[in-house]
């Protein structure tokens, strides 16, 4: 088989493994109309389905599409022959059998609970089968066996499950955010930034800053001598402040050694 075709058909089985749950042996049921198209096209059924999907199978059918075979006579009694050797699902027609298609549609009903993929060459049934979310057809195109894409209805219903909420739901959720105190995303106003002074920690630090060079003049005055020489306007400190300082500073120099 292509690389390419073992892709699609890998792609076309793993959605109805994510999202219907489908799970090998994957049971495939199988009227008359296929058994026909296999014998014609000298296709065996129990060895190239299993290969074309890749996987493990069981072959099925119903007394009601066993029964439909034998009424049609000689001509499909190498189908009736095939379709007999697949096991028997009851399908709750016993006694009352109905045309195969209808037998089938029966089985799949709304929802496909069983996870059945139908193998049938009947263009109706596979029409009226399309129209049910989670339903794989399998068909032959002359020799060589087709996984239909899945159909509109399987594809919607996904979509409509992985978004998960309606806008009903939304807005009732809107509404429990409300009423609880969270805001809602739509309705949480935009903060304006109003304009403000400076930063009053930033003026304290520099009020620090003046005051050190007071404090300390002749660590100052070494710091100052390392950096690269920067015009500054010299503040000239009046005589008797600097003598003041210098008498503090001489009487702690005095006190240091005294200790
Ligand atoms: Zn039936």
């Amino acid at each position: 088989m292509k690389i390419k075709r073992y892709k699609k058909v890998n792609r076309r089985l793993n959605f109805y493994n994510n999202n219907f749950g489908f799970r090998q042996p994957y049971q495939l049921l199988i009227d008359g109309t296929f058994c026909l198209a296999a014998l014609n096209n000298q296709v065996n059924i129990a060895d190239n389905i299993p290969a074309y999907l890749q996987g493990e199978l069981k072959l099925l059918t119903t007394q009601c599409a066993l029964i439909e075979a034998e009424q049609l006579g000689p001509k499909v009694s190498g189908a009736l022959v095939i379709l007999k050797q697949y096991s028997l699902h009851k399908c709750g027609h016993e006694g009352k059998p109905v045309p195969a298609s209808k037998c089938f549609q029966s089985m799949i009903g709304a929802t496909n609970e069983k996870h059945y993929i139908v193998a049938t060459q009947d263009r109706d049934l596979q029409q009226k089968l399309r129209t049910i979310p989670g339903v794989p057809l399998l068909f032959l195109v002359s020799k060589a066996p087709m996984l239909d894409q899945p159909s509109q209805a399987s594809k919607n219903y996904v979509q409509s499950k992985q978004c998960g909420i309606t806008d009903e739901e939304k807005q009732k959720i809107d509404k429990m955010k409300m009423d609880v105190g969270i805001p809602v995303e739509s309705n949480i106003p935009k903060k304006k930034r109003k304009k403000k002074g400076p930063n009053p920690l930033s003026c304290l630090k520099k009020k620090k800053e003046v005051v050190k060079p007071n404090s300390s003049v002749g660590n100052s005055s070494k710091v100052v001598s390392n950096k690269p020489h920067k015009n500054r306007k010299r503040v000239r400190i009046p005589k008797h402040v600097h003598e003041a300082i210098f008498n503090s500073v001489s009487k702690i120099a005095n006190e240091n050694k005294i200790s």
